[in-house]
């Protein structure tokens, strides 16, 4: 119970910190509609705010606040990716992450951890020294070690030589992070309610009115608001969304799962991936093993959680922490990630004018969130697709001009 709840009960002055106002009826239009109330449409609202001065703006989500895939992820951050369009765009992401706390006057629990993807093929090493040159040669922190420094980094991960896939080398990637995922997706909420944006929960889009190309309202299940611009910023949902304003994207929608075991006391600083054996670890400030692999086999609109999954994924964690045996689950879920053929995102224009898209978040999105949110900002307060973001542009599919990171994308978050 708050200590302020304590001392004033509900004594009417209770001095209590609300973060959003409560809720209210929609208006009949906005400048802005921002369908998806997830961390990149409550950025998205924030800079719109706070950047730009736009405030009539309405966030619009068929659920509650970051009750999507921001609730659902696993939070690992970082920027060393494959491709310079990658890694340049998310080194953006987590230099604003590492102030983010401070920004937002809100604690995001921030932790810079160091993050290790382990080699266990010869292919698996030339990968990852491929990826080392092109972080440092962009800026980012990023090496390739071997046992010695792992063994420094990480005592507890098993280095035997006789095992089915030793460990040959790792990725190290200093600035590699955690934070928390709800405070993400709150604080930013909270700080664009304070410039006047509104939230409307249980508030599902229907549908996209046009006119002459154009969007000119939304259609929801309170009635139709007319308005400026969208945009569309639903996770998940992205190809049934994009089919209501009338253009297809380019995305299969597939099963992502995770787990946490019973919290244990902290034995593991980095945040461990393999993509060989598909798990990958990180211990939250709680103590649990926050714990995942791959998407499921097969595309599906559903979040069930299956002993499938769990029996693969602990057999990998045995692997790498034989200790762990004992160590129960402690929950499981699953959300649903939007793939796209790259394993990048899908940004900026779309067939629909004023309609600006923010999806393909696949399995990777949670760390792009600032970035994300700042950069559609700038998208529609300028009229224009800042340059960072034109790599990921919708029409690349039919230019053959992919971005890819299937390499530093699958498995690794
Ligand atoms: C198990 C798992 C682990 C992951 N781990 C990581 C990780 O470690 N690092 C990382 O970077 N990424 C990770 N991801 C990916 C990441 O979670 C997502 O890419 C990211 O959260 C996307 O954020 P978002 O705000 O775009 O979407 P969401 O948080 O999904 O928000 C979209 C919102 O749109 C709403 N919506 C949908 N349809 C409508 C409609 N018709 N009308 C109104 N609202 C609608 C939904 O209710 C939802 O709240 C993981 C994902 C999963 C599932």
């Amino acid at each position: 119970m708050p200590f302020g709840l304590i001392k004033y009960g509900f004594n009417k002055e209770y001095p209590a910190r609300v973060d959003l106002p409560p809720a209210c009826d929609l208006k009949d239009s906005y400048d802005v509609v921002i369908v998806g109330g997830g961390g990149h449409g409550c950025a998205a609202a924030y800079y719109l705010a706070t950047e730009h001065g736009i405030t009539d703006v309405a966030v619009l989500d068929k659920g509650y606040l970051g009750g999507g895939n921001t609730a659902r992820n696993t939070a690992i951050i970082r920027a060393n990716y494959l491709t310079p369009d990658g890694v340049n765009f998310y080194a953006e992401s987590v230099g604003l992450y590492k102030e983010l706390s401070n920004a937002l006057d809100y604690n995001i629990m921030y932790s810079e951890r160091g993050h290790l993807t382990l080699a266990h093929t010869d292919s698996a090493v030339r990968t990852m020294r491929w990826r080392a040159e092109v972080n440092k040669h962009l800026g980012v922190e990023s090496e390739l070690i071997f046992a010695d420094e792992i063994a420094r980094l990480c005592p507890t991960l098993d280095l035997s030589d006789d095992v089915r896939f030793p460990v040959l080398a790792a990725l190290y990637h200093p600035p590699g992070s955690i934070a928390r995922h709800d405070a993400v997706a709150w604080g930013y909420a909270a700080g664009a309610a304070r410039h006047g944006v509104e939230f409307h929960q249980k508030t599902e889009v229907t549908g996209i009115v046009k006119e002459a190309g154009r969007v000119v309202a939304v259609e929801t299940e309170r009635g139709t608001v007319k308005c400026g611009q969208v945009i569309q910023a639903v996770a998940g949902s992205s190809s049934l969304v994009a089919r209501m304003a009338g253009f297809k994207l380019p995305i299969r929608t597939i099963p992502l799962q995770a787990c946490v075991s019973q919290p244990l006391k902290p034995f593991l600083d980095p945040i461990i991936v393999s993509g060989s054996l598909h798990a990958y670890v990180s211990q939250s400030a709680r103590g649990e093993l926050v714990m995942g692999g791959s998407t499921d086999p097969y595309p599906l609109y559903g979040t069930r959680s299956s002993l499938d999954f769990k029996e693969g994924l602990m057999a990998h964690m045995l692997e790498l922490f034989p200790f762990l045996g004992e160590v129960k689950v402690l929950r499981q879920w699953a959300g649903m990630a939007d793939m796209t053929p790259d394993f990048s995102p899908v940004m900026g224009e779309t067939p629909v004018e004023n309609y600006w898209l923010d999806a393909g978040w696949g399995t990777w999105g949670f760390k792009a969130t600032p970035v994300c949110g700042k950069r559609m900002a700038e998208t529609v307060a300028t009229g224009r697709v800042p340059d960072i973001l034109q790599p990921f542009r919708l029409s690349r599919f039919e230019e053959f001009d992919q971005v890819g990171e299937k390499g530093a994308a699958s498995v690794g978050h």
